[in-house]
């Protein structure tokens, strides 16, 4: 019997993915914005992956949809008391370590490479394996997909899960927030962009949408950001929680990967000498350390 239910959950996990894996496909061209048509976006993905986060044991209190924060520290961030950011080299790139849990298949293991050296060619990250630093990117398939912001020191966990978390654009959305951003829509300057719905939000989900003071680093609100949220996210009614202004039809939070707008805040954050950072359009804000 047990055997049973073990494969049983197996096949209904294997449907799951397979069918997130449809709607990629069937979504590509379709920019729509029905309830049906954001099945892939950012939110839609972490909020089917995330259904079973804080039921392990040992998985960390999350807040924010994805966002880990540790048991007792919810009211002082530590990226405020010591900065969060991961150091940088001599020569100007920021390694940051990581190792990779071998519960992944050869398939996912190339995936989630892929997605930490898909930094290197626009920014001065440089994910690299694990040899020896303190500090480093712990990636493991736990129960859904989730992050701490920045650097918290030692090994920290990234979860993708194997069951809706190892796809390109939730890779790097997750080592995002490693990096120290993050949610497009929690945004200081949030409320010029978008209009939140809390009447359509499921009741307690609401602090998935609360504003944070964050530092812009000088770059306009990005609705094609790979952090930004779509507009059904944590909907309780199926209708929209997030809607775009002044023009309510343009489309938000269907990134498939990381906008320019985010290789320029990652360049702008780690004061990178690329030439994306060079071709910003606007001067670099010095001193402004995010979060
Ligand atoms: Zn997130």
């Amino acid at each position: 019997m047990i055997l049973q239910t073990a494969v049983l959950s197996a096949l209904l996990c294997s449907v799951h993915t397979f069918t997130l894996q449809t709607s990629f496909e069937k979504n590509e061209e379709n920019l729509g914005n029905t309830i049906e048509d954001d099945d892939f976006s950012i939110s839609t993905l972490l909020e089917k992956a995330n259904a079973n986060v804080g039921k392990n044991f040992d998985d960390p209190l999350v807040l924010f949809g994805d966002i880990a924060v540790p048991t007792g520290l919810q009211n002082a961030d530590p990226c405020t008391a010591r900065g969060c950011l991961w150091p940088k080299a001599t020569d100007g790139n920021v390694y940051v370590p990581y190792r990779i849990s071998n519960q992944y298949s050869r398939r996912e293991r190339n995936e989630i490479i892929q997605g930490l050296r898909s930094f290197a060619p626009s920014t001065c990250i440089r994910f690299t394996p694990l040899n020896g630093q303190s500090d480093f990117v712990d990636i493991q398939s736990r129960s859904g997909c989730f992050s701490f912001v920045g650097r918290r020191g030692r090994a920290q966990v990234v979860s993708l899960s194997r069951q809706g978390c190892v796809f390109r654009q939730i890779i790097q959305h997750e080592l995002l927030h490693a990096l120290g951003f993050n949610h497009e829509q929690t945004r200081s300057d949030r409320d010029q962009n978008v209009r939140i719905l809390l009447e359509n939000v499921i009741p307690g989900m609401e602090f998935n949408f609360r504003k944070i003071d964050t530092r812009n680093l000088g770059t306009p609100y990005d609705y094609n950001s790979v952090m930004h949220y779509g507009r059904f996210a944590f909907s309780r009614n199926r209708q929209p929680t997030i809607i775009p202004i002044p023009n309510a039809n343009v489309t938000i939070g269907r990134a498939t990967q990381m906008s320019a707008t985010d290789i320029l805040r990652v360049n702008r954050l780690y004061r990178c000498n690329t030439t994306a950072a060079m071709r910003a359009p606007k001067p670099v804000q010095r001193n402004q350390v995010f979060y």
